[in-house]
């Protein structure tokens, strides 16, 4: 019988461990989320997890053949295939979780940054295809950031090139999770635009839909909504946000020379409202040579996939590639 080849993306967080199977076209074939239990020990965890992995493909039937697997999380090593000092779980502090699945499965596993996920899911599914220079700027609870040079996911010394969002940008500014100050994170995220307007409604009533919105049930989301009613507290802080962001884009393309940037993320769902700032304070402060060289894009892939399909996208990449450099 004829078989079609498939892919397992596994995106592992700090609550939930999603994961699905992806064909070459990058349709999601099936998916699944299981609790992430923080409180068994890992290799336990990751047993379960590949028993889950196998009753998913079973579901599909035997046309398909499992070929690869490709684990995501925000501190993923890809160059030791391990999960290192993840502040969100309770496990030893270097987790070598590719070796692990490797001896389950019998089949090629890595491990990716997931803002490295994103970008190869931007190259291979998304908007960046044919594109061999470009980052992929993921807005959510934090910035992550992917970077393609030359064709090539920029890894660096310890694979951790890219973190643009712990860039600093204000000095002695807001408190970043990392325990400095004014990191670029702190203000072009989706938690970000929450802070700037929490500041922006703090104290005297200002008439805006946003005012006296508790801390904790504030969101990216609802300060888009009334944008889009006009509000003006949350349209200055589209503004704001967007100088922040286009102001560091543009000396990030003066060190990367991109021709495309993509927003994805929770952030980018706003669509125009971040995009149109972004883009004006990118031009603004771009050096000339660098004029009409470099689009900044929405993703189309919907955030719910992003994780999954860019996991996905890194283990065909990896397959097609960097197993046959290894092999030739
Ligand atoms: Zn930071």
């Amino acid at each position: 019988m004829k078989q079609e080849e498939i892919v397992a993306g596994i995106d592992l967080g700090g609550t939930f461990t999603k994961f699905g199977l992806v064909n070459r076209s990058g349709e999601l074939l099936a998916f699944e989320s299981i609790p992430t239990e923080k409180n068994l020990h890992y290799e336990l965890f990751l047993k379960r997890l590949a028993g889950e992995i196998d009753k998913l493909k079973l579901s599909l039937g035997e046309y398909y053949i499992l070929t690869g697997i490709s684990i995501g999380a925000p501190t993923g090593s890809q160059h030791e295939g391990t999960i290192d000092n993840a502040s969100n779980l309770n496990w030893p502090k270097k987790l070598p979780v590719a070796r692990i699945l490797k001896a389950i499965f019998n089949l090629p596993v890595i491990v990716v940054n997931d803002a490295n996920a994103a970008a190869v899911g931007e190259m291979i599914f998304g908007v960046a295809g044919g594109k061999e220079n470009f980052l992929v700027v993921t807005l959510g609870t934090g910035l992550g950031c992917g970077v393609v040079v030359d064709g090539k996911i920029l890894l660096g010394t310890n694979g951790h090139a890219g973190e643009l969002g712990h860039v600093r940008v204000v000095d002695n500014g807001r408190l970043c999770g990392c325990g400095r100050h004014g990191c670029l994170e702190t203000y072009a995220s989706a938690t970000g635009i929450v802070r700037t307007v929490l500041e922006m409604t703090s104290g005297e009533k200002t008439g805006s839909l946003l005012d006296g919105i508790e801390k904790h049930s504030l969101t990216a989301k609802k300060i888009t909504h009334a944008a889009l009613q006009g509000d003006d507290i949350a349209l200055s802080a589209f503004e704001f946000t967007g100088r922040i962001l286009g102001t560091a884009l543009a000396d990030t393309v003066a060190l990367l020379n991109p021709e495309l940037i993509v927003l994805t993320g929770g952030l980018a769902k706003s669509g125009d409202l971040i995009l149109n700032p972004t883009l004006k304070y990118l031009n603004q402060h771009l050096l000339s040579i660098y004029r009409d060289t470099v689009e900044v894009k929405l993703s189309e892939i919907s955030t719910k996939k992003t994780a999954i399909l860019g996991l996905a996208a890194s283990i065909w990449f990896h397959l097609d590639n960097e197993l046959n450099r290894v092999t030739v």
